[in-house]
């Protein structure tokens, strides 16, 4: 296997992933961060079956188990009270297999941390504008017009608004107010599910358990309410007490997450976009995650479909006979699933976030009456899980093992409470 100069653009769940992966095959690899110390925007993600696939094999899986919260089951309500989804991950039939609800700070520290301790070298406070090609070497330009060295290869890890891309995208209609609450102890909600309370699809208000704060200590939750982009501004200006009483209306017990949150901007307002960029295997750039694939997350596979990607880049080099053959088998290999998933999701996202009355009636008056068939119960789990489409076997990826995440978990709970203790 040849050893190529990797500079990977972007310090999020695809570059870091990335990094440990090509360099753990022998790569040299270097990260380009435009934060002055990397760290992650957001609140809460959902770790999928095929997420903790690809952290299994780098050795984090029972820390990430460790720091989240055990997801069985999706579950949403509507106005009536009626059942609009209901997603259990038991319809698999693999026993102990959840998903995982979890800080993204907390998955973002162990995966530095992990880079870090392989002694992989990260330029923080570069942002990059462009790059340019000399033959078949490239390098990245950042914003004080510096360049780096050159490199066999570019990963293009920049998310959303990667500059590294010829077109902007527009975001879609609707967005989310999000932010990160206490878990109410011996409260209303149940720790092991992702809940939501909607009004036909233009309200929806969510509760995602996150496990324990990324420093240890205590348990937390992900909120979040459903906003069209163009309301955002007089949202904003409207004051809470209107909110409050919106959230409160649809779901009640909010009441007592809603009394944690005293200014706007304890909430961050998140755009959407929907698209999937070219990706050509020649071009001494490879994008991967978001940068290759953004979509709503109402499916909540975009990390996961970016750790699966840094797997895929980093299982291509391995077997490619020249850099840019490694490439294009690591796109041939992730781009039916891409291209699946981005059409699912742009299905999806109008039974959820929609102004018009006809995508919610579907939702509750057709798919959640099937989906409690089989084996459309199990589609739907597949499809949540992001196993729709057979993910893993391309990749050459094994199902995670729950029992050993599961263990390890609970081993490493137990240590650091012990710490906590001394
Ligand atoms: C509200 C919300 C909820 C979500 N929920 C889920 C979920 O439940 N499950 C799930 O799987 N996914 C979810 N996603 C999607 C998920 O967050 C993204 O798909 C994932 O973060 C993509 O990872 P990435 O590494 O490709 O990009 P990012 O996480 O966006 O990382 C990009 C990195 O590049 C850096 N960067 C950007 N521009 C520059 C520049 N010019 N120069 C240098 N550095 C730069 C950034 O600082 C960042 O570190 C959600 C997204 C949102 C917004």
């Amino acid at each position: 296997m040849s050893s190529y100069r990797i500079a990977i653009a972007g310090c999020g769940p695809a570059g870091l992933a990335a990094a440990l992966l090509l360099t753990r095959d022998g790569h040299r690899v270097e990260l380009f961060e435009r934060f002055a110390a990397p760290r992650p925007l957001g609140s809460g993600l959902m770790i999928q079956p095929t997420g903790l696939a690809v952290l299994e094999q780098l050795g984090l899986a029972g820390e990430v188990v460790a720091h989240g919260a055990r997801i069985t089951r999706l579950k949403g309500i509507n106005e009536r009270g009626r059942i609009a989804l209901d997603a259990r991950y038991a319809d698999l039939g693999i026993p102990g297999l959840f998903g995982l609800g979890i800080h993204r700070a907390s998955l973002f520290d162990i995966l530095y941390r992990a880079v870090n301790d392989a002694g992989i070298r990260i330029h923080s406070g570069c942002e990059v504008t462009g790059c340019t090609s000399f033959g078949p070497t490239h390098r990245l330009t950042f914003t004080d017009s510096q360049q780096s060295e050159a490199f066999d290869l570019i990963v293009d890890a920049l998310g959303i608004h990667s500059p590294l891309m010829a077109d902007s995208v527009e975001p879609l209609p609707y967005g989310a107010l999000w932010t990160t609450v206490a878990w109410p102890e011996g409260g209303p909600f149940d720790e092991s599910l992702l809940e939501q309370r909607y009004r036909k699809a233009h309200q929806m208000v969510g509760v995602l358990p996150t496990g324990h704060h990324p420093s240890g200590g205590t348990r937390e939750a992900a909120f979040f309410w459903s906003l069209r982009r163009a309301d955002y501004a007089a949202w904003r200006s409207a004051g809470l007490d209107q909110w409050k009483d919106d959230v409160r209306e649809l779901w009640p017990d909010c009441a007592i997450l809603l009394d944690q949150i005293a200014h706007a901007d304890q909430l961050t307002f998140a755009r959407y976009a929907h698209r999937t960029a070219a990706n050509p295997p020649q071009d001494g750039i490879v994008r991967i995650g978001d940068a290759w694939h953004c979509a709503s997350p109402q499916l909540g596979q975009g990390a996961n479909m970016a750790l699966l990607d840094a797997w895929a880049i980093a299982a291509g080099l391995r077997e490619g006979s020249s850099l840019s053959e490694g490439v294009r088998l690591a796109l041939s290999w992730r781009s039916d699933h891409v291209r699946l998933y981005q059409w699912l999701t742009a299905a999806f996202t109008p039974l959820y976030q929609s102004d018009a009355a006809m995508p919610a009636a579907i939702r509750d008056r057709v798919l959640a009456p099937l989906a409690r068939i089989w084996p459309i119960s199990r589609i739907q789990a597949l499809l949540v899980g992001g196993l729709f489409g057979g993910a893993l076997a391309p990749l050459g990826l094994p199902m995670p093992d729950y029992q050993v995440a599961g263990s390890t978990a609970s081993s490493t709970n137990a240590c650091a409470s012990g710490l906590d203790q001394s």
